[in-house]
């Protein structure tokens, strides 16, 4: 593939820029990412390095449908790639802050039934440009309404920790060329050992969030399929060590779902595998939204509230999350990038 505008990082595009002043590279860079301007629009460089840069650098996201949520607090983005592969973006207007949800992979091999990207299978890993791209649109659209994008959530389409590297020089390319902060950029994983330890590694002290749904190995074995390679003891005790490296906030997703993990005994069972590891996580939890291919509904609002007293009763911190976007198909687990999603006609076993 050829390379795209926002793929280079900034001695790739000094390369690109031979023969001119040196300068217009802190032109260029601040104009992509201080101004968050398309090349064209740079207008203190000059046209014709601008118009090379236009044809040599294309942009990667072509807009299919921009969708805006009944309350116009969240805006859902469909892209196609230069492939023909198509991707979704959310962006979130909360009255204190603007997140944008980025797609990691197009599609997702990690099969959890109840997900819809799940559901549609994987497609390609995203590049470099692919996802930094993403949060620029997203944040030039806040900047249009005067609001400022600080928050990045990897929880849109695909598994990061299945791309760490290009999801990684994402996360240093928000961070150093946007002026994003670590604090504000949450990666989400369905529980990929090696990427979770590869980012204990790493310099910079982004957010974890683990998306657990079941504190046992048999039901998460069921709900996220990844765990018969990952089990839970392992993935807490990476868990345990990110914490321990970073000291940064560690999350723990629970998607209720009707009859399945929204039982006391449930709460029961997370309380106790926090305690054992001793791991200070939030709980977020979130009622499943309803995805073309998972049968079994979200748990009903008094079932949620339950079980969040049940967690709260038991020392647990968690909070319920507001549901964003359903009805624009953007809410988490809903994303499947217009794919008709096959109907599955096995019943989730418990
Ligand atoms: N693959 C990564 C990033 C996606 S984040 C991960 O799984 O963490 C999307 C979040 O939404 C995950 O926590 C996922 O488990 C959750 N989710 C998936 N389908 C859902 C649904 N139907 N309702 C609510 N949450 C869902």
């Amino acid at each position: 593939m050829s390379t795209t505008l926002y793929t280079p990082d900034r001695e790739e595009l000094a390369g690109l820029l031979v023969g001119e002043p040196r300068y217009r590279l802190d032109q260029l860079w601040t104009g992509l990412y201080t101004q968050l301007a398309a090349p064209a629009d740079i207008s203190n460089v000059p046209k014709a390095l601008r118009e090379r840069l236009s044809v040599e650098l294309p942009t990667s996201l072509t807009q299919v449908v921009r969708k805006v949520s009944d309350d116009g607090d969240t805006v859902k983005y469909l892209w196609e790639l230069h492939d023909g592969s198509r991707i979704e973006t959310v962006l979130m207007l909360y009255p204190d802050r603007v997140t944008v949800c980025v797609s990691s992979q197009a599609g997702c091999a990690m099969a959890c039934g109840f997900c819809a990207t799940g559901q549609a299978g994987f497609t390609r890993q995203l590049s470099v440009g692919e996802i930094v791209e993403q949060v620029v649109v997203a944040a030039r659209e806040a900047r249009a309404m005067e609001r400022r994008l600080a928050n990045v959530v990897f929880m849109g389409m695909g598994e990061p920790m299945a791309n760490e590297g290009a999801v990684w020089s994402s996360v240093e390319r928000l961070h150093g060329a946007i002026g994003l902060s670590a604090r504000h950029i949450t990666i989400s994983t369905v529980g990929i050992i090696p990427g979770i330890r590869k980012l204990t590694e790493r310099k910079l002290p982004v957010n974890l969030a683990v998306s657990l749904h079941a504190a046992n190995d048999t039901l998460r074995d069921e709900l996220v399929p990844i765990n018969t390679r990952y089990p839970l003891d392992d993935l807490m005790q990476a868990c345990s060590e990110y914490l321990a490296a970073k000291g940064r906030r560690l999350s723990f997703e629970w998607a209720l779902i009707d009859g399945v993990n929204d039982r006391e005994r449930d709460a029961v069972e997370l309380a106790r595998l926090c305690r054992q590891f001793r791991l200070p996580a939030h709980v977020n939890l979130i009622p499943l939204n309803p995805t073309p291919g998972y049968p079994t509904i979200g748990s009903s609002k008094a079932k949620v509230a339950a079980f969040h007293q049940h967690l709260i009763g038991l020392g647990v911190n968690a909070t319920v999350r507001r549901n964003r976007g359903t009805d624009i198909d953007a809410a988490c687990g809903q994303l499947a990038a217009g794919q008709p999603v096959a109907l599955r006609t096995k019943p989730a076993e418990r």
